[in-house]
Parts: structure tokens; sequence; C-alpha cells
């Protein structure tokens, strides 16, 4: 039996940080209009958004060394790190409004600070990390960075990594103690509260299973309750596909243009987990190194101390892997039915191009434990099989379209797709992913509502004092925002290096 329910102003479709954040910011610029919430699981954050599926970065470019990427004169292009940093502040900034505004509470149960270093060995990567450190010490966003390739400085920055290191390779590492540890899981949960409070309709256990147009313009979508097996028939006058890896799938069907000729390629990732206290207790940090030759820029292995369920944890990897899943709770044959006329050839020019991605993935896959232990023992020497698990993340669903560079293009960051008139808009991609949520999702509502733009702006500068000017021209407010949202956030004085 199918019931056909009241239109609302908007619907959001996941229940992941993007929703979340996505709902937080037009409850607070537009509280009159009404919202939905669809989420198939029986919780919010059970997917990507969960802390278990992601790595908890709060992505700044202080220590991924995939966002400077050297250029052919040797000079080091930092535009994408500015880029980075410039929006995790934007996060920052509204995070700090909703705890100032007692809207979410103990921010200390989803950020952390934590010191961000990039770690590298051998006589070029040292003299690469030394040329990237140069090139971002002088710039405000990254104040605050050393650098070293003294063993007894490392000592003291990393011991875990430090002791008993066979080799005589020269080695250096970069550290700044503003970086981040964040619990995106916590984090979407604690946003989905809020919107509860605020009188947003959230149904859990709902699956969205299609989308069409209707007459007037607005969007009809057919929901299936997973508890007994119901349809009904839910209408909005915008709709934001925020459905995760799920989100390609369902563009396709609301069967806008602009959604054609897209496809994805799901990348899973897995992590080992240490499961002796000791070890954890010995370190303190986020240490990103360098990708291998040939290796996607998301498997980039890194050891990370985390912050989960109020305990430190110590997590390394991803390891890359490949599965057909676009959701860690989807389908077999995700990415078989992702493939449409309409993008048939994107996807076979992406395959044609993509075959040691895929070779490498399947590598990937293969890997014994004892294979993967011997990646840790680049970081950790003497790391100990019995000391770690293996543990499953989240899918990246990357995005395959026609670009300048040729067809079948495969992109590592992430894609706004909105219908030209505005009414309905996904996000497909991941990267730099849950960091960014803020930043992305003003991109939508720029995109999406312009007519209400002029009348919003003031009420978006007081969340975000930041919005539409660059920090780093000016350093002053950039100081302001950071010593701000350092408080708000209990991210301690000690720990940042931000005055
Ligand atoms: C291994 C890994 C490491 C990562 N590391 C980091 C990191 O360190 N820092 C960082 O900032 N980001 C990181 N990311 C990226 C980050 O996790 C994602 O960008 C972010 O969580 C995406 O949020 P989302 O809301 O779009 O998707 P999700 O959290 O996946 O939420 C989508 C939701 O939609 C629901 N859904 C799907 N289809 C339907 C449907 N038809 N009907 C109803 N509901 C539906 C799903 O059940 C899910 O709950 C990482 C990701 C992975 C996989």
């Amino acid at each position: 039996m199918s019931s056909i329910q009241k239109k609302t102003d908007v619907i959001l479709i996941g229940g992941g940080v993007m929703s979340a954040t996505l709902g937080s910011l037009l409850k607070a610029l537009a509280p009159e209009w009404e919202i939905k919430v669809f989420e198939k699981l029986a919780n919010a954050g059970e997917e990507s958004s969960n802390e278990w599926n992601n790595a908890g970065t709060g992505h700044s470019a202080l220590c991924e060394l995939n966002y400077t990427s050297e250029k052919s004169d040797g000079s080091i292009d930092i535009s994408k790190a500015i880029k980075i940093n410039e929006q995790f502040q934007v996060s920052m900034q509204f995070w700090s409004y909703l705890v100032n505004c007692k809207l979410i509470n103990n921010p200390q149960d989803f950020i952390m600070p934590i010191p961000h270093m990039s770690m590298v060995q051998g006589e070029k990567n040292v003299a690469f990390l030394k040329k990237r450190f140069e090139a971002l010490i002088n710039n405000p966003l990254f104040k605050g960075m050393e650098f070293s390739d003294n063993p007894e400085k490392l000592m003291e920055w990393i011991p875990l990594i430090m002791q008993d290191r066979p080799s005589n390779e020269p080695i250096a590492a970069t550290k700044i103690d503003s970086g981040t540890d964040v619990n995106f899981g916590a984090l979407t949960r604690m946003l989905f509260d809020h919107l509860k409070n605020q009188n947003v309709d959230i149904k859990y256990k709902h699956c969205v299973d299609n989308i069409v147009r209707t007459s007037d313009g607005s969007w009809e979508l057919k929901v299936r309750n997973a508890d007994n097996g119901s349809i009904e028939r839910h209408t909005a006058n915008f709709v934001f596909i925020g459905g995760g890896g799920g989100s390609l799938h369902l563009l396709q069907k609301s069967g806008i243009p602009e959604g054609k000729h897209i496809g994805g390629f799901p990348v899973s990732g897995i992590f080992m987990v240490c499961k002796n206290p000791e070890i954890i207790a010995q370190h303190h940090g986020k240490v990103y190194g360098k990708a291998k030759v040939g290796a996607p820029p998301m498997s980039v292995p890194h050891l990370d101390t985390r912050f989960i369920d109020n305990k430190k944890a110590l997590l390394f990897g991803p390891f890359a892997g490949f599965s057909p899943k676009f959701l860690k709770t989807g389908s077999m044959f995700d990415l078989v039915t992702s493939v449409k006329p309409n993008n048939v050839l994107t996807m076979l020019a992406a395959g044609a191009k993509e075959m040691s991605l895929t070779k490498y993935l399947i590598q990937q896959v293969m890997l014994s434990k004892e294979k993967r232990m011997e990646e840790l023992r680049e970081f950790i020497p003497n790391a100990k099989s019995e000391d770690w698990d293996l543990v499953v993340a989240g899918q990246r669903v990357q995005v395959i379209k026609d670009t300048a560079e040729g067809k079948g293009t495969l992109q590592f960051g992430t894609e706004v797709i909105t219908a030209a008139d505005g009414s309905i808009a996904a996000l497909l991609g991941a990267s730099p992913g849950a960091s960014t949520a803020v930043h992305v999702m003003l991109e939508v509502i720029n995109k999406c509502f312009p007519q209400h733009m002029k009348e919003w702006e003031p009420k978006i500068k007081e969340m975000i004092p930041s919005y539409g000017v660059s920090l780093m021209e000016n350093p002053e407010l950039l100081h302001e925002i950071h010593t701000s949202t350092a408080e708000t956030l209990g991210l301690s004085a000690k720990e940042l290096a931000y005055s």
C-alpha cells in the first residue's frame, strides 16, 4: 500500500555528516522551513561518517603530502593546501557557533587537538619535505610548523616510529600542534539530535527508492519503510541527495541532465587497529607518510592517534581495496547497475585508462595480514602481529567524468551536482570529505538558493565570520578566529600554536 504525505520545503536523503550539516545550516537560515530526513539505516552516521569508517583527520593540509605537489621546476605548489586549510577554518567556525549557541554540547566528544606530522625517508623525500616546509612556513595558515631531520628531535616527537629503526636512511618530519582529530560519527549524531530538537522530521529505516519530478516542478520520492515494507510518497520543493555512496544511483533516478555522463568507481578502505594499551600510549599524533608509486591519493599510509568513545586509540592505514559495493552496507551489484547508456562510454574509457589502479586495488585486497604488517613496520619497526587487528572502513565512490583531460577521467575530489533550477542537488565523491562539509554545503546553498543569499548573508557572516574572505590575506582575522574557535571547542592553548 502506498500513502501520499504532505509536501515539505526540504527533504534530505541520508543521515551522514553532509545532510546533518546542510540541515543545520538551513535551520539557522530559514527556521520556519519544514525539513524531512530519510535514512535507510537504523541510526545517523553509520556509513562513511562513522568513526570506525574514516580516519577522523580534520583535513587542513597540515600533514597530507598529496595536497602539496612538486612542480616541474622543482618548486612546491601550495595552492591546494591553502584552499583546504581555508575550508577547514569554515567548518571550525560553524561548529564553534553551534557550541556557543548551546545547540550542540561537549565539543571534546567530537574534536580533540592532536599534532599533525608528515614523515618521510630517503634523501630525495627529505629534500622534498624541507622544500614543502619552507613553502608553507611563512603562510599564516601554517604558522607554528616545525621541521626536523635530527634523530634526537624525532625521537622526542615520534618515539614509537624511531625506536629500533634498523636503517640509516635519512629521515625527517614536520610537526604542527594545531591539528585535530575529529570524530565525525559523534558530530553527525550530535547534529541530528540538534535537528530533532528543531522539529526536523527524521525517519530512520526509510529507504528512498525513486525520485521523480512532478508537474509543478517539485520532487516526489518513493520511500520504503524497512520495518514493514510499506511505501510512502513524499514531495518537497528542494531535495538534497546526501546518500554518500548511494548518491549516484539516486541522482541517475532523478533524470536531470546534469547527472548524465557521470560514473562512479568504489575504493574500499581497511585499517589496522592496535589492541595493546602500552603501544597506544607511546604515540601521540597523526603521522602521514608518502603514497607508494601507483597508489591512489586516498591510500597514503598514516599512523594516527584517535579519540573514539572517549578513549585513545591507534590506527594505521588505510589500505585500499576493491569491492563493487558503493556503500559498506550496499549491494554487490552497485557498480554494474550504475552503468547506464549515457555513461557507458565514460566508464569504458576510465576502465581502459585506469587498468593499473584496478590492478593495484586487487593486489591490495589480496594482501595477507603479514604483508600489511610489513607496511606497518615501515612506521613501527618492531610492530608485533598479535598487537594489531584489521577493521574494514567505509567505501569511497570516486567520480568518473569527461573533462578537458579526456573522457572517463577519475576525480579524487567532491562534486556538487545541481539541477539548473536549483531544486535538487547531489554530493558525489569523497575527498577531502567530512572536514570540508560546511564549505561544501554552503556551496549547495549558494547554487540552489541564489534568491535568498542577500537576505541570508548577515546570518552566514554571524556564524562564519570569515565567509567570503581569504583568511590567508587577513592574518588578524585568522588570529582572532583561531583563538576563539580553539577556546570554544576546547582545543587547549598549550596544544595550539595559534597565538
Ligand atoms: C577510509 C576512509 C577514510 C576517510 N578519512 C577521512 C578523514 O580522515 N577526514 C575526512 O574529513 N573525511 C574522511 N573520509 C571521508 C568522509 O568519511 C566522507 O566524506 C563523509 O563521511 C561523507 O559523508 P556523507 O554524509 O556524504 O555520507 P555517509 O556518511 O556515507 O552518509 C550517507 C548516508 O546515506 C544513507 N543512504 C544511502 N542511500 C540511501 C537511500 N536510498 N535512502 C536513504 N538513505 C540512504 C546511507 O545509509 C548513509 O547513512 C574518509 C572516508 C573513508 C571511506
